[in-house]
């Protein structure tokens, strides 16, 4: 019997596949980490593990075939605006390792209450008091970065961070303002651009702040897991503290971050990814175009307006009363648009969903405008 039951289960193993090849994607964790067909390439050659460290002699960012010295300590800080950048296994493992060098259990940091919740524990798993700067509520959502101030006079922060944009609402805070605020204060600043590096133009030094952490599969178009954090000089020996046994293994690293094919990807896509980001324009006007679109079927844009980031938020009362009678439930959503070529909300979830215009061209966008009107007649 347990055989027979291993037996099942290796055969799933043997047919691994997506449902949703050739569909429009909307979905906000993906629409930016998509790979380039350089990085499809990339990922078969470099498959193998610890493909990286052919000649590696000790320090992954030094390793100058597959040039990941040349990307590290060249092409990512003038990327990202900032002095020397590391890579991490993510945005998450970035925010850790900046609060683990920089505070002490007990210690707070401040946060917007728009953060993710990778923040809020990294910040646990360091041991700080998270406090929040909250916003304003539905249906904006807004951070006044404003508020920040009084807060640290109150709580005196180890460090400060801001979502940049947040996950949820695709909100765009004064980032620029807190650069302001934390050199009066005199407080590290963190920048969490996991929705914003690699879609966006953005740079840390002209936002004034310390660190700034990107998400490669979230926004950089690689497979990941993998993430980058650029801050300022003055922070290298303190985040990158070495070894005292070994001088050539960062503590904060274990030695050495992404060690294989999440890192090739990321290096890969770089150099469209570099381009892309001075269309941002043209993203930004397409997701307005569509968030009206959308308003006028009766969905409710929450968040920022007009938008300012391709993450889209909708209230939708309609859907929520269609999927109380329907068999489906909360699914019906989602199996319609699969029908129609589309993958984007989140299975179950009617209420309220989430959208990403950044990979869907005008015209596959009309399609999804155009699908919404038919499930909406079709109920109606
Ligand atoms: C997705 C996301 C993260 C997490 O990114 P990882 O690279 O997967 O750790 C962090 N912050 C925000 C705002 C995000 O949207």
């Amino acid at each position: 019997m347990a055989k027979q039951i291993e037996n099942k289960s290796l055969q799933k193993l043997a047919n691994l596949r997506r449902q949703h090849k050739g569909l429009i994607n909307l979905m906000p964790l993906q629409t930016g980490g998509m790979l380039t067909d350089a990085a499809k390439e990339a990922l078969t050659e470099f498959g193998d593990g610890y493909s990286v460290c052919d000649f590696c002699q000790g320090s992954l960012c030094n390793v100058t075939n597959p040039p990941i010295r040349d990307f590290v300590q060249e092409l990512l800080p003038q990327f990202l605006g900032c002095e020397v950048a590391t890579i991490t296994h993510g945005a998450r493992e970035a925010k850790f390792m900046v609060m683990h060098s920089l505070a002490k259990p007990g210690d707070s940091i401040l946060v917007d209450a728009n953060r993710h919740y990778t923040t809020v524990v990294a910040a646990e798993r360091v041991g700080l008091h998270v406090i929040e700067v909250p916003h304003s509520g539905h249906p904006e959502f807004r951070v006044d970065v404003n508020e920040y101030a009084p807060l640290i006079k109150e709580h005196a922060p180890k460090l400060i961070l801001l979502t940049y944009p947040d996950g949820n609402y695709g909100n765009l805070p004064d980032a620029g303002r807190l650069g302001e605020i934390a050199q009066e204060y005199n407080i590290p600043y963190i920048l969490n651009g996991a929705y914003a590096v690699g879609r966006m133009p953005v740079s840390m030094e002209e936002i004034g702040a310390d660190f700034i952490i990107g998400s490669g599969h979230k926004s950089m178009a690689s497979a990941g897991p993998v993430g980058v954090l650029g801050r300022k000089k003055k922070w290298e020996e303190i985040v990158l503290r070495k070894s005292g046994k070994y001088s050539n293994k960062e503590i904060e690293l274990l030695g050495c971050t992404v060690r294989g094919v999440p890192l090739i990807t990321l290096i890969a896509s770089f150099p469209y990814v570099k381009e892309r980001v001075n269309n941002w324009g043209e993203q930004t006007s397409k997701a307005q175009w569509f968030s009206t679109e959308l308003e006028k079927l009766g969905f409710k844009q929450l968040g920022e307006k007009p938008h300012r980031h391709d993450l889209l938020h909708f209230d939708a009362p309609v859907l929520y009363e269609i999927s109380k009678r329907v068999r489906e439930r909360g699914y019906f959503l989602y199996k319609e648009l699969k029908e129609r070529g589309i993958w984007g909300p989140q299975p179950g979830m009617t209420r309220s969903f989430k959208l990403s215009t950044f990979a869907a061209d005008r015209q596959q966008l009309g399609v999804v405008i155009d699908s919404f009107k038919a499930i909406l007649n079709k109920y109606s």
